[in-house]
């Protein structure tokens, strides 16, 4: 009997965990990102090996433990299957097998995988920023060229924007007072000498496109209504040579972006379908343990109300936007208290064959849970959420 091999390991590098067992011939490695694991579970579930345990999520999520993880691989029981890498709504779950990412589970026995729809139909969008900025997860790249055009007096930003601007200056009203030239650097009026001979004031109005932005300030300040600035619109477009997309490992599919985007230009379908309930009058509140571990930005601490619109109702210290949830469950995970949050998926959305190994995970991820977090009597640091 070879008692050398396998050989397991473990060790931090930054904020990745790895997992190690060196075989005779190869070295598999698995690779927890322990700043992309949300503490959700669902890998945990997912283990064929029951090699995962949840640990103290609330804690690790919140910063109040540096050098900690929301869960814990046991890299003894661990099979280095790649069944958690492909499980991981998060992307934080790697493979190596001899220092390549390898998942032999996907390439040579079959095993289906998340069924994501994140899409931006380019024809409608206009570049904007809101998708970048909503998005929880820097799962949007906008990659739009910054402006380089003019640089005059900060005007970059409103060079920016596409659109062609037409000046005119009627010769019949205009007394060449010279105030529009005064305030705008894009407006120059010279007068030409002044002789008793005609005992008129004459001159012209020069405009230099270059440094107009469209601002309209000299057809309102006129005196003599002389000044007509029309402004049109070339391109919706930032910047033609730009694009916005969605990195999908990165996409926890929350849809902030599709339902915050100006142009309806993004489609994404949610990975898990179900419910989650938060029960307001188990909720001690003060605690906000769930706002802070949620992946999806889809909790939130309810204006309060004026007394009189109360109507005997018990205030809602912590609430949720369905719209956003994910139904990951690392709320439930990190919750203190028994009951206030209950999770119920109903549906798992994958593409490939749904394996037999797959269909027992399937019923895992699809028992209702509801949260009281509490520390495993036999194992330290081991954390246990309660069925329904
Ligand atoms: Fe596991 Fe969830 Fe963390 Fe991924 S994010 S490693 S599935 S606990
Ligand atoms: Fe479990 Fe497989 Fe992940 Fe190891 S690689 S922790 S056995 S799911
Ligand atoms: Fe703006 Fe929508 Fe395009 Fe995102 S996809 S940049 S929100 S228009
Ligand atoms: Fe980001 Fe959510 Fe949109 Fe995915 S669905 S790109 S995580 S905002
Ligand atoms: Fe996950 Fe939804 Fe809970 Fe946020 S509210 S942690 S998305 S289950």
């Amino acid at each position: 009997m070879n008692t050398l091999f396998p050989k397991y390991s473990k060790r931090q590098d930054g904020c990745f965990t790895i997992m190690e067992q060196k075989l005779l011939k190869q070295v598999n490695n698995l690779v927890q990102d322990n700043s992309k694991c949300t503490g959700c579970g669902i890998c945990s579930e997912a283990c064929p090996e029951e090699a995962i345990s949840i640990g103290p999520v609330g804690a690790y999520r919140r910063g109040a433990i540096e050098y900690g993880s929301p869960i814990q691989v046991d890299e003894t029981k661990c099979s280095y299957c790649g069944v958690c890498v492909v499980m991981c709504p998060f992307n934080a779950m790697s493979l190596e097998i001899d220092g390549e990412a390898k998942l032999p589970i996907l390439e040579k026995e079959g095993f289906p995988v998340y069924d994501m729809v994140t899409e931006i139909d380019h024809e409608k969008c206009s570049q904007c920023t809101t998708c970048e900025d909503v998005c929880p997860r820097e799962a949007i790249i906008r990659d739009v060229p910054l402006f380089e055009g003019t640089d005059i007096f900060g005007l970059k930003k409103a060079e920016a924007v596409n659109a062609n601007t037409e000046f005119t200056c009627n010769d019949e009203k205009c007394t060449y007072c010279g105030l529009c030239g005064e305030i705008c650097q894009a407006i120059d009026v010279v007068r030409k000498p002044f002789t008793p001979e005609t005992g008129v004031l004459d001159g012209e109005v020069i405009w230099n496109k270059d440094f107009c932005d469209g601002c309209q300030i000299c057809q309102s300040i006129c005196p003599n209504e002389a000044i007509e600035v029309k402004r049109g619109k070339i391109e919706k477009k930032l910047n033609n040579s730009g694009l916005v997309e969605i990195e999908s490992e990165e996409c926890c599919t929350c849809r902030w972006c599709a339902i915050s985007c100006p142009t309806e230009a993004i489609t994404v379908n949610k990975i898990f379908e179900g419910e989650i309930t938060f029960n307001p009058s188990k909720c001690p509140g003060g605690c906000s343990t769930c706002y802070e571990v949620c992946p999806a930005n889809a909790i939130y601490m309810p204006t309060p109300k004026a007394p009189a619109d109360m109507h005997n109702e018990v205030e809602a210290k912590i609430a949720v936007n369905k719209d956003f949830c994910v139904l990951c469950g690392a709320c439930v995970n990190s919750c203190p208290s028994e009951d206030a949050i209950v999770l119920k998926r109903t549906a798992v959305h994958m593409k490939g064959k749904k394996t037999d190994l797959f269909k027992k995970i399937e019923a895992k991820l699809l028992v209702p849970r509801t949260s009281k977090v509490r520390e495993d009597k036999d194992v330290f640091g081991k954390a246990q959420v309660k069925a329904l």
